[in-house]
């Protein structure tokens, strides 16, 4: 299948490559012309603009930063709308407001065109690994066609609603995941500061009412889990300055909903904290440094 795809990112980069692998014809573009050229010379076309790119291709992908960029690159004068086929199916995985999705699939209707948001969960890893969880925001028969395609890219696809609700899935999720690292770091801390031996206060919490994945999978503790962040000083997970920006979402969506998120508005305060010491670029269960008295 002759796919575009637009955003060749720490993300998008290595699921390009998937399909690459699995021997679809990709038309690419990104702003980063080294990436470009590595991805050329496994096999994909480079294209000129967005627009390029849509043109002749029978799927459109797109995985950018945030909002703004999915407005340019889709709704843009050299955007995917100016270049797409009639029917051709099109897909943003970028992590944004739900908002966003919905207006450029409206515009994407008028000429014909079904646009899905599906954001993903699983990091660098799971995108070089092809084991991406997909949160599809699309009509039945559009993810019906996607569905085949994404299972190239991930391992667990799963359709949320009509378009707009992956978006919805994602914040949702990382609202509470944002909140529940910051609620362990909270008691970690505590137990330690109280004279409790870290490691045997983590295989209470893990085994009582008190567990869930920041406390099982990813605590903050550094030495609790080996494979967590937190025991290779913080590096090589999910930054903190990306929590806050996914904080931001679900911040602005509630306000927008005129929906209380209380925790998540403390937890967002907490990440900012973080981000302004200089610390952004760390794995967010660093936030737990928050908590620790400075050595
Ligand atoms: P990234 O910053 O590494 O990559 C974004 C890419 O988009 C860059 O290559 C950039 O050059 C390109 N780009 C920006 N503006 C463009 C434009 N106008 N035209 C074409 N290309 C443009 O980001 P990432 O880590 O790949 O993340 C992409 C999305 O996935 C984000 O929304 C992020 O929140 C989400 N996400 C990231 C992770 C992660 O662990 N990195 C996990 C889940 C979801």
């Amino acid at each position: 299948m002759k796919i575009a795809f637009i955003g060749l990112g720490n993300m998008g980069a290595p699921m390009a490559r998937n399909l690459i692998k699995a021997g679809h014809a990709l038309n690419l573009f990104d702003l980063n012309q080294a990436v470009l050229k590595e991805l050329a010379e496994l096999g994909g076309s480079i294209s000129g603009s967005p627009r390029d790119a849509a043109t002749g291709a029978e799927l459109v992908i797109t995985m950018l930063p945030a909002a703004a960029h999915v407005r340019s690159v889709w709704l843009g004068e050299d955007g995917v709308l100016a270049g797409i086929g009639q029917g051709v199916p099109a897909v943003d995985c970028s992590t944004i407001d739900p908002q966003t999705i919905r207006d450029v699939a409206a515009a994407a209707a008028k000429q014909g065109v079904a646009v899905a948001d599906a954001p993903v969960s699983g990091g660098t890893g799971g995108a070089q690994a092809g084991t991406l969880t997909f949160m599809v925001g699309a009509s039945a028969d559009l993810f019906a066609t996607l569905q085949p395609v994404l299972a190239q890219m991930g391992r667990n696809i799963v359709r949320c609603g009509d378009v707009g609700t992956g978006q919805i899935a994602k914040i949702c999720n990382n609202l509470l995941l944002g909140i529940s690292m910051v609620g362990v770091s909270e008691a970690m801390a505590l137990g330690d500061a109280l004279g409790i031996d870290t490691q045997v206060l983590a295989g209470i919490i893990n085994s009582s009412t008190g567990r869930c994945w920041s406390s099982d999978t990813y605590n903050p503790w550094p030495g609790v889990i080996e494979t967590a962040p937190s025991s290779r000083g913080y590096t090589g997970g999910f930054g903190a300055d990306l929590m806050l920006k996914d904080l931001g979402l679900a911040t602005e969506a509630a306000r927008q909903a005129h929906q209380p998120v209380i925790l998540g508005a403390v937890a967002q305060q907490l990440y900012q904290s973080m981000s302004q010491r200089g610390e952004g670029g760390k794995d967010f269960s660093a936030i737990i440094n928050s908590y620790r008295k400075p050595k």
